[in-house]
């Protein structure tokens, strides 16, 4: 066997937005077999990879023990020497206030080759998503990163604030948080006017994300009234009071809502990108999984009949339904799997349930022949219920849902078949996993995911009281009708975008 040799790559993981990470670190995510990342990094950002992760900082639960920094050395050493890709993920860049050069010496010194891919820091994005440009040319001709925590081995500050209170630019001091009130002292007592405008930024670039200004004295005070939270930064300088004018992330909708996502990891990109631009958190939550069927048998039966040409013998199929992207996943990678390939379908005509299913179709360049007004399995009845008396139908879907679809068209005189292409499987969590993700919404986007989501909390007879809920669609809605839920928003159109909307209404109107 070819063993592959060992690498590290130091990754800027970018300040919060799952959105600020470099293309090469997407790419070296990627190709690692290993991501080790630190306590500010994105955990959304581990789904660009398919390695083994670990967070390094502590975490809740028993594998909650903070790694220290020679650990983490010897840990990124071992894993390269067994041949692997190792990632180190780092918050921001990786040298700035980064351990990274740190890290990079450590491999440099036991000979394993290495690479560092810098990242977007927290001043830059502070600056960016406050509205801050840190180097106005009206107001500051220069900038300066300083640490308001230094390594506490050392015996005496090197920061001179006199130096800092005459630095003719802004000043950004990073981990200063916790030591504010003292850092403002140092500058005043040195002579920086107390008018000097400043700001205090908590969770740059996040959902979270908080700003808090005032003149540089009456600061600290302000900052206590607020409760803000680390990660933070202190921004220092003239350049702050422009932030009025051009401030532009902090006006998003859903500003500061944590919201669910119970999609399958795999599917849920849509949902995250939409969450981002409205501002929100989005949280991946996903109660199903998508799984292969137990078995192809039926599947490559069907597939059988529809490669008959005309003249053959046996079943012809006049239509072919799909009720979710995942169903027409399912039967064309099966279709190619059998070395067959879309030429297939050309004599059938194809029935699709609504826009995010008809995208899937349009990958493979085929086009659905009908889509409903509504779509729900009601209105695919009410779309093809005249065209199908006396006809064949093969329905591509999963090995659960409702029967709607089947009895109806059966009674409307059409002869169904349907073929399980994918299962849907529940994922354990519990109510307390739940509560833990601290979440505003959550998004069910399909009745089984509702049904699950509702039995969780009946095994554990609990409701959680902020936890508001948006579905889908009314269908969706109602299967929780019985549950004693009430569902706070209902999309209009059954997609994602129609669900984060009609919670953006929900908010509005609150
Ligand atoms: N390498 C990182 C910095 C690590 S030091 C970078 O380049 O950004 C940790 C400090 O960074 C925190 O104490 C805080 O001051 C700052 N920080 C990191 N992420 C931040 C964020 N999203 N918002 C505000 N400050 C942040």
């Amino acid at each position: 066997m070819k063993t592959k040799r060992g690498k590290v790559y130091l990754v800027g993981g970018g300040p919060g937005d799952a959105g600020l990470l470099t293309l090469r670190g997407a790419e070296c995510l990627r190709l690692a077999d290993v991501v080790l990342y630190d306590g500010l990094v994105n955990p959304l950002l581990l789904r660009h990879s398919k390695a083994t992760t670990q967070r390094t900082c502590r975490t809740t639960g028993p594998a909650g023990r903070t790694l220290n920094q020679t650990e983490i050395n010897s840990r990124l050493i071992e894993e390269a020497q067994q041949g692997k890709i190792v990632v180190r993920l780092k918050g921001g860049d990786p040298f700035i206030f980064g351990r990274g050069s740190e890290e990079a010496a450590a491999l440099a010194k036991a000979g394993i080759p290495f690479e560092v891919i810098p990242g977007i820091t927290a001043a830059t994005a502070a600056g960016a998503y406050t509205g801050i440009s840190l180097t106005h040319r009206n107001f500051s001709s220069a900038v300066a990163f300083i640490t308001g925590h230094e390594d506490p081995a050392k015996k005496e500050s090197s920061l001179d604030y006199k130096q800092l209170a005459q630095f003719p630019g802004t000043l950004v001091f990073y981990m200063g948080l916790h030591r504010l009130g003292k850092i403002i002292n140092s500058l005043l007592q040195h002579g920086l006017k107390k008018t000097t405008p400043a700001s205090v930024v908590s969770r740059a670039s996040t959902s979270a994300q908080q700003t808090i200004s005032a003149p540089l004295h009456l600061l600290a005070e302000k900052v206590r009234h607020a409760n803000l939270h680390a990660p933070s930064l202190i921004i220092i300088g003239d350049c702050v009071l422009q932030r009025e004018e051009i401030s532009w992330f902090e006006s998003r909708p859903l500003l500061g809502k944590r919201i669910g996502i119970t999609r399958p990891v795999g599917q849920a990109e849509e949902a995250i990108q939409r969450c981002i631009a409205l501002g929100a958190e989005p949280v991946l939550l996903p109660m199903i999984e998508i799984l292969p069927p137990d078995n192809w048998t039926e599947v490559d039966l069907a597939i059988e009949q529809l490669a008959k040409k005309h003249h053959d013998k046996g079943k012809k199929y006049d239509w072919l339904i799909f009720t979710s992207a995942n169903g027409v996943e399912g039967l064309m990678q099966r279709l190619w799997d059998n070395k067959k390939d879309s030429r297939l379908l050309a004599a059938v005509n194809i029935a699709v349930i609504g826009p995010a299913t008809a995208a899937a179709l349009e990958k493979y360049h085929l086009r659905a022949d009908l889509m409903p007004k509504q779509y729900q399995a009601e209105g695919l009845v009410a779309a093809l219920k005249n065209h199908v008396a006396g006809k064949q139908l093969l329905w591509a879907g999963a090995n659960r849902g409702r029967e709607v679809l089947q009895q109806e068209l059966t009674a409307a005189g059409a002869n169904i078949d349907k073929i399980v292409v994918y299962r849907n499987e529940d994922i354990l969590i519990s109510a307390d996993d739940i509560s833990k993700k601290n979440l505003d919404w959550i998004g069910l986007s399909s009745p089984s995911i509702a049904r699950r989501f509702a039995s969780i909390y009946e095994e554990e007879q609990e409701q959680n009281s902020k936890l508001r809920l948006a579905a889908i669609s009314p269908v969706t809605a109602e299967s929780l009708s019985k549950t004693g839920w009430q569902v706070d928003a209902i999309a209009t159109s059954h997609t994602w975008e129609g669900l984060l909307e009609a919670v953006v209404k929900a908010e509005s109107e609150r």
